[in-house]
């Protein structure tokens, strides 16, 4: 698709960000250009619309950039997964390992009901770690409500890999 080539000329690469050795791809150039930010939309929602997701689940804080406005073109509800103590109500919590340390993201409980189908969004893939932890999220609360009648992990649906690399690495 030519317009991935646009894309990838419009995302800035910041070397050693925000330490040495990484090559920080920063997605803050792509939203400078309509046409460039609405390609990327585009292609999102070509691809899931039509594929019975009822919630698109935006990773903390640039899946809240792209995440919406998918959202919105597929007519599915959004929903936050967000860094620990930002949410008001009750959550669950997911916790996961990065590079140095660790982190956390959580949901709202009942943002999600058990069944439906999510897609997940965030702007890029480094390790998969976070994405890992929003599909265990995902996952655990579909599990959680279902463990009555279900004895595995029911699996979620998320993006494929390719197309959250789209937004930095094409
Ligand atoms: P992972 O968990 O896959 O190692 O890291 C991915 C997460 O870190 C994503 O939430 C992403 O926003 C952030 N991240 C890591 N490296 C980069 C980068 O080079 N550019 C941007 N925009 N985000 C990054």
């Amino acid at each position: 698709d030519p317009r991935i080539q646009g894309i990838k000329t419009k995302i800035r690469v910041v070397p050693n960000f925000p330490k040495p050795g990484i090559m920080f791809q920063d997605i803050t150039t792509l939203l400078l250009d309509p046409k460039a930010f609405k390609d990327t939309i585009d292609l999102f929602v070509e691809r899931y619309k039509g594929k019975n997701i009822s919630v698109v689940a935006g990773i903390e804080a640039r899946g809240f950039i792209f995440g919406p406005p998918i959202a919105l073109a597929i007519g599915a509800k959004f929903v936050p997964l967000r860094k620990p103590r930002k949410l008001p109500g009750e959550v669950i919590s997911e916790e996961y390992i990065l590079e140095y340390g660790r982190d956390c993201l959580e949901m709202h409980v009942g943002a999600v009901e058990p069944g439906e189908r999510a897609l997940v969004v965030d702007d890029l893939i480094a390790t998969g770690g976070t994405l890992c932890a929003a599909m265990n999220l995902l996952g655990s609360w579909t599990f959680k409500r279902q463990a009555i009648v279900c004895t595995c992990r029911v699996p979620i649906i998320v993006a494929e890999l390719q197309m959250i690399q789209l937004a930095c690495n094409g």
